[in-house]
Order: C-alpha cells, then structure tokens, then sequence
C-alpha cells in the first residue's frame, strides 16, 4: 500500500471517531448523492477517488453532473471507500455547522498527507474522476 493510501485510512478512522461523536442521524434519503436535485457538487481529490473507483465503475452506470453512480436502489455501494465528503455530509438539522468544522479540519489533514508524501494536489468535482474512469474502461473503438 502507498504511503498516500495508508494515510487516507487513518484519516478516515480519525474522522469515524469525530462523526461518531457528532452522532448526526441519518434517515437514508439518500438526498446527499443526488447532486443536481439538492444543489450540491461533491468535490474530491484524486487520492480519494483513486480508492472510490479501484473496483471499477457498477454496470452500466451513468457518469453526469447530477448523481453519483454508487448509489443503487437509494443505498451507497461504495461505503467502505466512499470520500470525505461523503462522511462528513449529512443532512440532520442537529448537526448543522459541525459538518463545516469537519471538513476544514480534514480537507487540511488530507493536504497536508499530500504535501509529507509529496502526492500532487488535485481536487475535483466527482463527475470529472468518474469521467476519466469510464473513458478507460470503455477506450474508444478505431
Ligand atoms: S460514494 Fe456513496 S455516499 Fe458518496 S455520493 Fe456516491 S453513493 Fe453517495
């Protein structure tokens, strides 16, 4: 395992522990993931989404602006390696402004894990990662 990788799983362990103790609820609207539909745009960098894609894209998914591709039936199939935005991002009226905090703190964390490694920095809305993926899953035929 890379050493970015190895630290990207601590940083998501550490941030398990500050969720757990922010203890937001989360009624599986699955509002987060449809993007287009809630005004949102869930941006990562490629390390993350580097571990998102590593099995691949689902069949037969769509990549676009509005949705994330990992959602099926309203469920995220991508928990284990879903981004920060992801983990940090819920939608419970009692946890408003923790998520802010969390993410300051771990978007810093995560540069800075960029920087020790010297990882270039890149930090993108998901769609654009997703895109590059399924370019090199179906290369165009000549
Ligand atoms: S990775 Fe999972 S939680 Fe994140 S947007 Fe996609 S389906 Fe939702």
């Amino acid at each position: 395992m890379t050493p970015v990788r190895e630290g990207l799983l601590a940083i998501y362990d550490d941030l398990a522990k500050d969720i757990a103790a922010a203890s937001p609820v989360c009624e599986l609207s699955g509002r987060c993931c449809r993007f287009l539909e809630y005004g949102h745009t869930l941006f990562l960098s490629r390390t993350e989404a580097d571990l998102l894609v590593e099995p691949g894209l689902p069949e037969n998914s769509t990549v676009d602006e509005k949705g994330c591709p990992f959602q099926i039936n309203g469920l995220c199939t991508a928990r284990e390696r879903r981004p920060l935005g992801c983990r940090i991002f819920f939608c419970d009226p009692n946890y408003a402004g923790k998520g802010e905090a969390l993410s300051e703190k771990y978007i810093a964390r995560l540069k800075q894990l960029h920087e020790e490694t010297g990882t270039p920095w890149e930090y993108r809305p998901l769609y654009l990662f997703l895109e590059e993926t399924a370019r090199s899953s179906n290369p165009p035929v000549r």
